[in-house]
């Protein structure tokens, strides 16, 4: 079985498709960890981000397998990683591994942005996460003020804004409902209740599809 969670930064899709993959017994795959780690090697090796063939060199070589997520966390990376990811190149080097993973058993979900419309088109189940801006602002700056208590919330929020920009505005797999996703819209809801919103969503898909 294969579930596509796909949506903005801060929507909430990353918790629920860890809990989603916990209770059906699948694998879990973090697509924007690829572009972050793509991004993040780039900014250590001192290359710029602008350098197309540079950022296509290290996608190919990228191993699935050794992404360390704590590094990769954070704004920064998140900022370059929506900078590298308009590179078509970039994309190609990432598309089959992720297809790769998706068709190990059990099966998996996987979250990021073009999951349900690219990646995996036939997914068994698809999610279109999002909340509105202003409360995908106020989560990620309730976030980053346990470390950092001066960030002011209207940094965060144009920061949102411009993620949002860039990711639905590129020309290679932008951020879109695919036409066949659920959509679940978290700004009203804690986790608990979106979580049991998306159980009950994608049981409806499957249902459907018996
Ligand atoms: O989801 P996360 O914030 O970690 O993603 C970082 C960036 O990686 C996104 O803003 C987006 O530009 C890019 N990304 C993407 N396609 C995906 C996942 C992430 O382009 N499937």
């Amino acid at each position: 079985m294969i579930i596509a969670v796909d949506g903005p930064a801060a929507s909430g899709k990353g918790t629920l498709s860890k809990r989603i993959a916990a209770h059906y017994g699948l694998n879990h795959l973090d697509t924007g960890l690829l572009y972050r780690a793509v991004a993040r090697t780039l900014l250590d090796q001192g290359e710029a981000l602008t350098d197309e063939a540079a950022a296509v060199a290290v996608a190919r070589a990228l191993d699935f397998r050794a992404l360390d997520e704590a590094r990769l966390r954070g704004a920064e990376a998140g900022e370059a990683a929506s900078v590298i990811s308009v590179y078509p190149g970039v994309r190609e080097a990432l598309l089959q591994g992720q297809r790769e993973f998706a068709a190990q058993n059990p099966g998996a979900v996987l979250d990021g942005r073009d999951i349900g419309t690219v990646i995996c088109p036939d997914a068994d189940a698809k999610l279109f996460v999002t909340a509105s801006t202003e409360e995908r602002a106020k989560r990620r700056w309730l976030e980053l003020q346990k470390s950092n208590p001066e960030l002011l919330f209207e940094t965060i929020l144009a920061d949102v804004r411009k993620r949002d920009e860039r990711d639905s505005g590129r020309l290679a797999a932008p951020l879109k409902r695919a036409e066949d996703a659920r959509l679940l819209d978290t700004t009203k809801l804690g986790i608990e209740a979106a979580f049991q919103m998306a159980l009950g969503l994608i049981e409806a898909e499957l249902a459907g599809k018996k």
